[in-house]
């Protein structure tokens, strides 16, 4: 993945959201970011952080990452399976032994965004 693109399309929309309302600088931003989405949050943040220096929206931001755990069901019994590390992660159903579908923890977005 490309934390870098990443963080820079979340600049895109914290300045489109700024644009749509009344607020002038962008206080919190809280993301959520899936084990499985291939995204290394460090990574991330760091490649915000690099990013303060020139975009003024985000010079104050608190960033704050919620990593989601994975969770897998099987198609056939519906059994739902969690993982809170991606190593973990078994790709086959125990009891049927048919592939499971992973239903969370591939996501990557916004949660909320606070402003003044
Ligand atoms: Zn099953």
């Amino acid at each position: 993945m490309h934390e870098g693109a990443i963080a820079e399309s979340i600049v895109d929309i914290l300045k489109r959201v700024k644009a749509e309302s009344s607020i002038d600088k962008v206080t919190k931003v809280r993301l959520k970011i899936g084990i499985m989405s291939g995204v290394m949050v460090d990574a991330l943040l760091f490649a915000l952080e690099a990013l303060r220096t020139e975009e003024s929206i985000i010079k104050e931001t608190e960033f704050e990452v919620i990593e989601t755990q994975v969770k897998a069901k099987c198609n056939l019994c519906g059994k739902i399976y969690s993982y809170n590390d991606s190593t973990d992660i078994v790709m086959l159903c125990e009891s049927c032994g048919m592939p499971l579908d992973i239903v969370e923890g591939k996501e990557m977005e916004i949660i909320d965004i606070e402003g003044d």
